[in-house]
């Protein structure tokens, strides 16, 4: 039996382990903190938590007489809702381990080095483990990056691991980055009564996403009174009266926002330093490991998966590229497939988009036509009290195949899943719009926005 070892238990390495198993492979999976890595432990599962409660306060303080519900709001209690999400990661941490143990997956607590193309030594607790195996594969993920800039360095800047885990709802929060990160925190910590402001460097909040979509959330933000300013250039941080006062320029000027707590939210960087690589023969550029379309790395019979090859950052992404390096690694000679990867940002509203935005598909020469639809005009939407967002589909013109598709709004990381299958399956607009869509759903706005790109939207 093929031995298989994996350096990194997040949803890259865990799901490679159980794929591996599947496959007829043995296991050992190493890791040096928690099984799920970051993204259950202290990423995508916490925030996720933590933006329910939000959610469920939001609703509490400011929607429920809209429903003909009367109760009191009297504050959010911050311990129990650290609590509760201590609860959702530690079930689902504990459902990991059950899921190893349940594959005979055997499980290595440690820190993993590279020693070679089939050795790990494993340090825990000043012990020596060595671990060899036929094939390797490095999921070491990443952890947050912050800004090397006078007085943003931690603990004076807290990173995303700080701030999931803070003991209070700060009075003031200045966020620096309008990323995912960013705009995640400034939704939770604005529902929960602070101050928000969020400095980007760039023109708009959620950068990577379409133009008209980060336009939809600035607006909601800003009437959520989050204070955004865009084109902002950071240049360090003062303590003054007990507070971070953050420095950045911005249309020319010298401008500062004072917070109780500063938030860093500007990417991450890549864990792949003082683990073996280079030593053993491992290709990085810069902090990324190299791989090719199968995901070996330059050391035959060594693959890399997750944040650690750079490009998408994402869980998903992660567990799809442990899955395809585990059928590499037993023989099989797949090529990794990104064309269509979804992406998901849970502010309220939410957003979902997969494949090309308008302007990326006009900028590669395709003709396009756009389809759209709000939610406001969905009964669905408005019955359940939304009146924010909408549908936006790309398709090209001559072959009316769908090249992307762009949703802010209620469950839009739910709902981008049938233009992801759209994308990646190459089906026209027409197809998805004469697919019948349940009545009434919060589906159907995709099903309008796809008949919209031939104006033949019923309800527009
Ligand atoms: P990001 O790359 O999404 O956003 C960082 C933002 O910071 C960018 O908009 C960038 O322009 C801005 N920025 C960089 N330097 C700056 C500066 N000096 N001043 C002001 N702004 C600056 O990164 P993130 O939000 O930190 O998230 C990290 C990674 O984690 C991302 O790759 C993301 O995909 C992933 N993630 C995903 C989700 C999700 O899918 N829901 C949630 C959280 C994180």
């Amino acid at each position: 039996m093929a031995h298989i070892a994996i350096l990194g238990a997040g949803p890259g390495g865990y799901v490679a382990a159980v794929r591996a198993r599947q496959l007829g492979a043995e296991v050992t999976l190493i890791e040096q903190e928690h099984l799920g890595g970051v993204c259950l432990n202290k990423g995508c599962i916490p925030s996720k938590a933590l933006l329910r409660s939000a959610g469920v306060a939001r609703l509490a303080r400011e929607e429920l007489a809209d429903f003909g519900v009367q109760a009191e709001f009297r504050g959010v209690d911050w311990a129990a809702v650290q609590k509760r999400k201590d609860r959702v990661v530690s079930q689902l941490v504990k459902g990991v381990e059950f899921l190893m143990k349940g594959n005979n997956v055997r499980v290595v607590m440690g820190k993993g080095r590279l020693v070679d193309a089939h050795t790990i030594s494993v340090e825990a607790d000043g012990a020596e483990e060595v671990v060899t195996a036929d094939k390797i594969i490095l999921a070491t993920g990443s952890l947050p990056a912050v800004l090397p800039l006078p007085g943003l360095q931690p603990p004076d800047v807290l990173t995303s691991t700080e701030m999931l885990a803070i003991d209070r709802v700060p009075a003031s929060l200045a966020i620096i980055g309008g990323g995912v990160i960013g705009c995640e925190f400034a939704d939770v910590f604005n529902a929960m009564g602070a101050k928000v402001t969020i400095l980007e460097m760039l023109p708009r909040i959620v950068p990577l996403e379409e133009e008209e979509v980060s336009a939809e959330l600035l607006r909601i933000f800003k009437r959520r009174r989050i204070d955004v300013y865009v084109e902002a250039r950071v240049t360090g941080a003062v303590a003054r009266e007990g507070k971070r006062v953050v420095q950045f320029t911005h249309q020319g000027a010298e401008k500062e926002v004072e917070a109780e707590v500063v938030l860093s939210a500007v990417g991450r960087r890549l864990n792949t330093e003082g683990i073996g690589l280079e030593e053993a023969g491992v290709e990085l550029n810069r902090r990324q490991i190299v791989v090719n379309a199968t995901l070996e790395t330059s050391l035959p019979g060594v693959y890399a998966i997750g944040d650690c090859i750079g490009g998408y950052l994402l869980a998903h992404v992660a567990s799809a590229e442990g899955k395809v390096a585990v059928t590499n690694a037993l023989g099989g000679g797949v090529e990794m497939d990104y064309r269509a990867v979804p992406s998901a940002v849970y502010t309220h509203p939410e957003i979902g988009s997969v494949g090309l935005t308008e302007a990326q598909a006009r900028e590669k020469g395709h003709d396009v036509k756009v389809g759209r639809f709000p939610f406001r005009a969905s009964g669905r939407a408005l019955a359940e009290g939304v009146r924010d967002g909408f549908v936006k589909l790309v398709a090209e013109a001559a072959t009316d195949k769908v090249l992307g598709g762009h949703i802010i709004g209620p469950h839009a990381t739910d709902i981008i899943h049938e233009v992801v299958l759209a994308v990646q399956t190459g089906r026209t607009a027409t197809e998805v719009g004469d697919t019948i869509h349940a009545h009434p759903t919060l589906s159907e706005p995709v099903m309008e926005a796809a008949e919209d790109i031939h104006g033949r939207a019923v309800h527009k």
